[in-house]
């Protein structure tokens, strides 16, 4: 583990820290029952502002095999939502780019596919870069070439040696994950023919503060990308960003247009400009944040301690990342909890990390009736909600954590 001593983009030590989520585990390490709590690595989860370029970073680097040792291995086509999206996205690309049997689209992070196989076909050669093997044999054998590795600098280099330069580049919510960022991004720029574009989705930062969802920072997740900060960021590395659009993707995204010619749509100027109106571009801005935070924080406490005493049975709701992050983040005593429950029969029997929390499968309620759910996947909250209506009907209640925490009884109320 190390702690950066300045900004991964542009190397500035003006760096601050502005949010700060205690030391936590790593959030995806689901543990087994009869973990010795003082046996578990916990890390600090600490954002940091740098006063350069304003990126909002991680502050640790964790080695990625104890970080990515964690991941259950994940297949993208198993998300119909994701597959509807990516094929939207391609039909909107094939309808606007001359793209044919002579162009290349490469995608980084490709997994299984998901997301070439629409530009396969329509005829358009593809080649995908994923460090995840299962997935990038799946996608092999589907007939979608895809390279085994990590995509860098030297992979760049060396496919752009063999003449595979691209007319599109595509990386989804991988950006915000690698930490040698400028060898990542400037592997766009060999890549990339003069006239190509890349595309690039990432979570948005203002989403984060609009929506108080401090629940989706955690360790593996490095960057919180304003476009104040992915502007510089390209810009350092020989790259222009000319486009942007808002998106509704893992509850708040942003894609990105960049080249290696300069042309900054209105669209772009417009999303910049409120940018700087709010002062994303100012340490202020963050610190404030933090504090909306640690509210947030205060009135869930009171509220879950306040049933608590009043004899109430609380259960939870999604045993993911986020969940374990806001659970690590507030501070209550052990058994004002019960259980969290999860749709995914792989993780039911294991605990949530750090407050080692026993996960139960989602049937479980409708038997048990707890009095209150916390709904740790609130972004999910009207589904889980509208699926949970029997215990509604028997008197149970749910508890939205953000961004004010409340107890709402039915859809209508999220
Ligand atoms: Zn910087």
């Amino acid at each position: 583990m190390a702690r950066i001593a300045e900004c991964r983009c542009c190397g500035s030590t003006d760096i601050e820290t502005v949010w700060d989520l205690g030391l936590q585990p790593i959030a995806n390490d689901l543990k087994n029952p009869g973990t010795d709590p003082a046996s578990e690595a916990k890390f600090p989860l600490e954002v940091a502002f740098c006063k350069s370029c304003a990126l909002m970073q991680i502050t640790e680097t964790i080695p990625p095999d104890v970080l990515f040792n964690a991941d259950y291995p994940y297949y993208s086509s198993v998300s119909k939502h994701l597959l509807e999206h990516s094929k939207a996205h391609v039909d909107s690309l094939l309808a606007e780019r001359t793209l044919g049997p002579d162009s290349l689209v490469v995608e980084v992070a490709s997994n299984d596919g998901y997301l070439l196989k629409n530009f396969l076909a329509a005829g358009v050669p593809v080649l995908g870069v994923d460090p995840a093997s299962g997935p990038a044999q799946t996608a092999n054998a589907a007939g979608i070439p895809t390279i085994n590795t990590f995509f860098s600098r030297r992979v760049a280099e060396k496919l752009a040696a063999e003449g595979k330069l691209a007319d599109v580049v595509i990386a989804n919510n991988v950006a915000a994950h690698v930490d040698q960022i400028n060898d990542f991004i400037d592997g766009f720029r060999i890549i990339l023919k003069d006239d190509g574009i890349a595309e690039i989705e990432v979570a948005y930062l203002l989403d984060l503060v609009e929506k108080v969802a401090f629940d989706t920072i955690y360790h593996e997740h490095l960057f919180y990308h304003s476009l104040i900060a992915l502007k510089a960021l390209f810009k350092h590395n020989g790259l222009h960003l000319n486009d942007a659009l808002r998106i509704e993707m893992h509850g708040g995204s942003i894609r990105v247009r960049v080249s290696k010619q300069e042309g900054e749509s209105e669209r772009l100027k417009a999303l910049l400009a409120h940018e700087y109106a709010l002062g994303m571009d100012k340490v202020d801005f963050y610190r404030g944040f933090s504090q909306r935070m640690e509210e947030t924080r205060s009135n869930l406490e009171a509220l879950l301690l306040k049933l608590k005493a009043e004899g109430k049975r609380i259960a939870a709701y999604g045993a993911a990342a986020k969940g374990a992050t806001l659970l690590n983040y507030l501070r209550l005593p052990k058994g004002t909890l019960e259980y969290v429950v999860d749709l995914n029969p792989h993780k039911v029997g294991k605990l949530l990390p750090g407050v080692l929390l026993t996960i139960q499968p989602v049937d479980i309620l409708p038997n048990d009736v707890p009095d209150f759910v916390l709904l740790l996947a609130w972004n999910f909250g009207r589904e889980i909600i509208a699926q949970q209506s029997a215990i509604a009907q028997l008197g149970s209640r749910f508890i939205m954590p953000v961004p004010l925490p409340r107890i709402v009884r039915e859809t209508s109320e999220v």
